[in-house]
């Protein structure tokens, strides 16, 4: 069977084919193609070294990415669009001695000892597109087809050569809903003390893989199960078994899982609504108590609170950037509203500047998310498309949600009050936008003047 490789790739590989040297499409592209997936990148692997790739495409078409690591990026040409695509020579595994980076990189000579070092089969099979052959020495394509992630040789030595793999493996259980075999599987608790010492950021963009799974439960279902949970967010094991209330068919880890499966993956960034529903009842397990009138239930007094905090530590330890982790905190931190029709404009204005108007979309997300994982068979309600609808309503009439929306600014605190700079302006102007959050009409740059002396006797 020709696999789908796109012109530019073989063309690639014919031209290093021509200067004599071997050139195999390898690792994930190869899985997708097998699976009829469209493939996202194309990376090869030859026996040209580095510098004599550089002369086969010349300078001006190549970048030398990680010629350390064997690594040259070819630019070629696709439907009219420049196209990088990775060229490595064969490279074997270098001694590990700390589970983060192999010590040195080791050229090898051919492609059997290249695929040896791969980490699962299915990521260790070699497809000519000249000839038409695969290369599949580990029986990547027997595992595929039956929907197994397995080590490529001994499962923890490998684990413990790089300890982001044990985390790789539940990914891409997640990502292609396969099962780990079980030895692969068994091996990740015997490596979890090499999965510490990886980077915070490898770790973190693999989980956001999981995140945008089609099912992200599987991932973190089996993060849970090896070990991978508590050593990333252990926050999380509090909710395993946490009983909930009537309102509630799942004990809370378990309503978290749904809630992640049944919200939206896309946005910018995609895994946001999703990571947002990992940590949103956070803090259920900690603000547990049992309810007055009917002790075998269990209210969360505050949970959104305690779990924006929680969030913030968490994607601080996570390495998210900084407007991501605001993002996740405030989400977490306004899950909770109840709206009814009888908010008032001001209410509603004040929910708006509360979350942001750029935050209401995700927000609204997590919150269908989170009633589908009530596991009661519940759909999010109508009232939410008329609060969307009352939102739509302030946004049009452009009211003031912000300090940088008031008809005035420290300037004219400073000049009424007669004092110099300190943190009261801050302060007075947020009285002013909270008077204007009730009642728009007083945002006039002379009522507003008019009314600092009062709110500032008040702050
Ligand atoms: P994706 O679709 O997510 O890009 P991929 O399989 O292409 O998946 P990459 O991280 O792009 O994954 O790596 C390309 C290939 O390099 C893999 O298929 C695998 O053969 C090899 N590889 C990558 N990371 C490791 C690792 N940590 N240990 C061993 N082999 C690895
Ligand atoms: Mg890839």
């Amino acid at each position: 069977m020709r696999l789908a490789v796109p012109g530019d790739v073989v063309e690639l590989c014919q031209r290093l084919r021509a200067a004599g040297f071997e050139a195999w499409l390898v690792g994930g592209a190869v899985r997708d193609l097998l699976r009829g997936k469209a493939a996202k990148d194309f990376d090869v692997a030859t026996s040209a070294d580095p510098a004599a790739v550089t002369k086969v495409f010349g300078r001006k078409r190549t970048i030398p990415t990680g010629e350390k690591h064997g690594t040259v990026t070819v630019l070629t040409e696709r439907d009219g669009v420049r196209q990088p695509v990775e060229v490595t020579t064969y490279r074997g595994e270098g001694a590990y001695t700390d589970g983060r980076r192999p010590d040195e990189v080791v050229f090898v000579r051919t492609l059997d000892e290249d695929l040896k070092r791969r980490d699962f089969t299915m990521n260790a099979i070699a497809y000519d597109p000249l000839a038409d052959t695969l290369a599949d020495p580990y029986g990547g394509q027997a595992d595929l087809a039956a929907g197994v992630i397995r080590a490529v040789g001994a499962p923890l030595e490998r684990f413990r050569e790089d300890g982001l793999r044990a985390m790789r493996a539940v990914r891409f259980a997640a990502q292609h809903e396969f099962a780990i075999d079980p030895a692969t599987e068994q091996a990740i608790p015997d490596a979890l003390d090499v999965f510490d010492k990886v980077s915070a950021e490898r770790v973190r963009d693999e989980l956001l893989k999981i995140l945008c799974a089609p099912k992200p439960s599987i991932g973190l279902e089996l993060m849970r199960t090896t070990g991978l949970l508590e050593h990333t967010i252990p926050e999380l094991l509090e909710g395993v078994g946490m009983h909930q209330n009537r309102f509630h068919k799942h004990d809370v880890w378990h309503h978290t899982l749904a809630a992640v499966d049944a919200s939206v993956v896309g946005g910018d960034p995609p895994w946001l609504v999703r990571f947002a529903a990992l940590l949103h009842d956070v803090a259920k397990p900690r603000t547990a108590a049992p309810k007055e009138d009917s002790p075998a239930e269990n209210t969360f007094y505050r949970h959104e609170q305690v779990g924006a905090d929680m969030t913030d530590a968490i994607a601080r330890r996570l390495k998210l950037s900084t407007e991501e982790r605001e993002t996740l905190v405030n989400l977490v931190g306004n899950h909770m509203f109840w709206y009814t029709p009888e908010w008032s404009d001001g209410t509603v204005r004040r929910f708006l500047s509360r979350v942001g108007v750029e935050h209401i979309d995700a927000l609204f997300a997590l919150r269908a998310g989170d009633v589908r994982a009530r596991g009661q068979g519940e759909e999010p309600g109508s009232e939410i498309d008329e609060l969307r609808a009352r939102i739509a309503n302030e946004i049009a009439k452009e009211a003031a949600l912000k300090i940088t929306d008031l008809a005035v600014g420290g300037a004219d605190v400073m000049e009424v009050l007669a004092c110099k700079p300190g943190p009261n302006i801050g302060e007075v102007l947020r009285a002013l936008l909270e008077r204007v959050l009730d009642d728009s009409s007083l945002n006039e740059r002379d009522t507003l003047r008019a009314l600092i002396p009062e709110v500032a006797r008040r702050s």
